[in-house]
């Protein structure tokens, strides 16, 4: 039905609009290569209530040392990987 690419397409534009540095709020590292570091999604809630696809970015080195996680309903944070 219609274009096969549509929905990926969307899926690009909003994550390149979305997300253009790295997660960590230590490093900010802006986002070159998809390939480097790992992208999590995660579905927020905003305040009125409706829910959105959010998408995070952590740079290769971040990403070597800690993981992206949802705190609540509308925010995430950047933990330590193993050590708790
Ligand atoms: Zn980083």
């Amino acid at each position: 039905m219609g274009d096969p690419d549509y929905g990926l397409r969307q899926l690009a534009l909003s994550f390149w609009t979305i997300v253009s540095q790295c997660a960590n709020p230590d490093c900010r590292r802006e986002l070159r290569y998809l390939r480097d570091g790992k992208i999590y999604q995660f579905v927020l809630s905003s305040k009125t209530g409706s829910k959105r696809m959010e998408h995070f970015w952590l740079c290769g080195e971040c990403s070597k040392t800690m993981i992206l996680i949802r705190v609540d309903q509308s925010g995430v944070k950047t933990v330590g990987k193993g050590g708790h």
